[in-house]
């Protein structure tokens, strides 16, 4: 493994990097260190939803650095309040509990179902059902919600209390359903999984079965919150109440963040000392979600996202529609995914070469990803080099 300069790298190899270092960024655009441009179609994985140094965002940051860092959750933290009304008044929870990444807020997700059934029900029921393919994080609990083999190997023994069932198959989960069961834990588009939209009538089947067994229902909204999907969350798609959602990618531009989110019954299933984390929701983090949350909202970008995406999804539709390679191109707002008939990594290599950057979501998906500030302009243009890359790419298997 060797670095950018050519020397043994001294990180774990845990990553399989591009050979680009990106040294800067402003809106939809990133820099490399040989100055050369790429328009921005993954940010930072629905991290930089705002853009890349969004100047709201980044003047309130400079200005809580010059102030306060860090004092410990022992104090009261006045933006941590802020940033919880904020977010409790634009959605249906009713508590909050800030942490630091998206699998620390499925983490305290999964234990607040588990201390809700023992403390407050005394039903001792602990199991979380997920879906196969689902994504939910990499700590030893989240990877073992996780419905995906891979990020499981080698890392035995796995916490019990975790089953995974097919998605979209009511039998199965009904079947899952026991005494010990505590939660449902579901994402509404399986997004590492290959950008998979639930079905509407599959959510609400769901949240009929909670609702008759006595379980929580737990939204994993880590990378499709935050305006991404068209809505502020995308559980406002499906016109449901979670009894606990959690965000993080997007919820504060790029500032190391998340939030588990709850309904007010919930509340005193925790108490002091139960839970907790020393960086949570500290001074500077939360001015960069407050930021964050007000842009969003005077913005109007949940509604930019839906438009924007319709316009991506319509242009792709045209330039690709008819190509062999493509199989479907699905997804909600800002959250596309482009399948294809075989597996897409020369296809990402091809687009960085060209200037543009994506990612993927399991071997054959296309996954795109841009700002919600996005322009026709851009979509235009990086609809141009993937359309001239999977051309390309049909072009030459045919010969
Ligand atoms: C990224 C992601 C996570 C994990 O978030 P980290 O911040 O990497 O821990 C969990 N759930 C979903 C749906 C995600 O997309």
């Amino acid at each position: 493994m060797s670095n950018a300069a050519g020397q043994s790298s001294s990180l774990f190899p845990t990553y399989a990097r591009y050979p680009i270092s990106l040294v800067k960024g402003k809106g939809s655009w990133l820099w490399d260190d040989q100055g050369n441009q790429y328009l921005d179609f993954m940010s930072g994985i629905a991290v930089t939803n705002l853009g890349h140094a969004p100047e709201k965002v980044t003047a309130k940051v400079k200005a809580q650095l010059d102030e306060l860092w860090h004092v410990s959750n022992l104090f009261q933290i006045p933006n941590q309040e802020k940033a919880a009304m904020l977010l409790t008044a634009n959605s249906g929870a009713d508590a909050v509990f800030f942490c630091n990444s998206g699998a620390e807020a499925n983490e305290a997700a999964i234990k607040l179902a588990r201390r809700y059934h023992q403390k407050i029900k005394g039903s001792g029921r602990f199991e979380i059902i997920t879906f196969v393919q689902s994504f939910h994080g990499r700590t030893l609990a989240t990877l073992t919600a996780t419905g995906q083999d891979k990020v499981k190997e080698g890392f035995l023994p796995l916490p019990a209390g975790f089953k995974s069932v097919p998605l979209h198959d009511l039998d199965a989960l009904k079947a899952a359903i026991t005494d010990k069961t505590a939660a449902i834990m579901l994402e509404l588009v399986l997004a590492e999984g290959g950008v998979l939209p639930v079905e509407a009538d599959f959510v609400h089947a769901v949240k009929a079965l909670c609702e008759q067994h006595g379980l929580l229902l737990i939204i994993d909204e880590v990378q499709t919150g935050m305006g991404r999907t068209g809505k502020l969350f995308a559980h406002e798609h499906y016109g449901i109440q979670p009894d606990i959602f959690t965000l993080a990618k997007g919820i504060a531009s790029g500032f190391p963040t998340g939030a588990m989110l709850g309904k007010a019954f919930l509340r005193d299933a925790f108490s002091a000392g139960s839970h907790g984390s020393t960086f949570g929701g500290t001074p500077i983090a939360t001015a960069a979600i407050i930021a964050t949350i007000e842009t969003m909202l005077e913005d109007q970008l949940p509604q930019r996202a839906a438009d924007m995406g319709a316009y991506l999804k319509e242009q792709l539709t045209e330039k690709l529609s008819g190509n062999p390679h493509v199989k479907a191109i699905r997804g909600l707002g800002l959250l596309i995914g482009i399948e294809c008939a075989e597996p897409v990594n020369e296809l990402i290599l091809e687009a960085q070469k060209r200037g543009l950057l994506f990612i993927s979501a399991g071997p054959n998906v296309i996954r795109l990803l841009p700002n919600l500030y996005v322009t026709k302009e851009e979509i235009d243009q990086a609809v141009s080099i993937i359309a001239a890359v999977i051309h390309d790419y049909t072009a030459v298997k045919k010969d």
